[in-house]
């Protein structure tokens, strides 16, 4: 693999976390991404799963912005069946529990970063 820079000039309006390198499905469900710097995360299908924003009126009130969904009703070995790029600034991802409205920003999915987050106390 050529070590050159995968950065791309020219889309500075995308943000500061860019697009990631490498976007993983692992058989677990998990999804593993490694970032413009370096930095990898890896997230459990039902930790994203429940991180969901849309507005489908399950996840998340539209109005409020307030959270709906229940953690404790998904499935807890709910996974990724299918990810779509959107545009690309975001990814879509349609859940084993039948979810498909999910976008989740790559500056989103930075933030959400299990690792990252594991100071804060939720
Ligand atoms: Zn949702
Ligand atoms: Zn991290």
């Amino acid at each position: 693999m050529p070590n050159g820079p995968l950065m791309e000039r020219g889309e500075g309006q995308m943000g500061n976390v860019g697009r990631p390198k490498q976007l993983d499905r692992f058989p677990n469900g998990e999804i593993g991404i490694v970032w413009q710097d370096g930095h990898e995360s890896y997230y459990g299908g039902h930790y994203l799963r429940c991180a969901c924003a849309c507005a489908c009126a399950r996840c998340v009130e539209e109005t409020s912005g307030r959270k709906l969904l229940d953690d404790r009703r998904v499935p807890g070995d709910v996974r990724a069946r299918e990810i779509h790029a959107v545009g690309n600034y975001a990814i879509s991802i349609l859940w084993s529990d039948g979810h498909d409205t999910g976008i989740y920003s790559f500056e989103r999915l930075r933030n959400l970063c299990p690792c990252c987050r594991s100071g804060e106390s939720d």
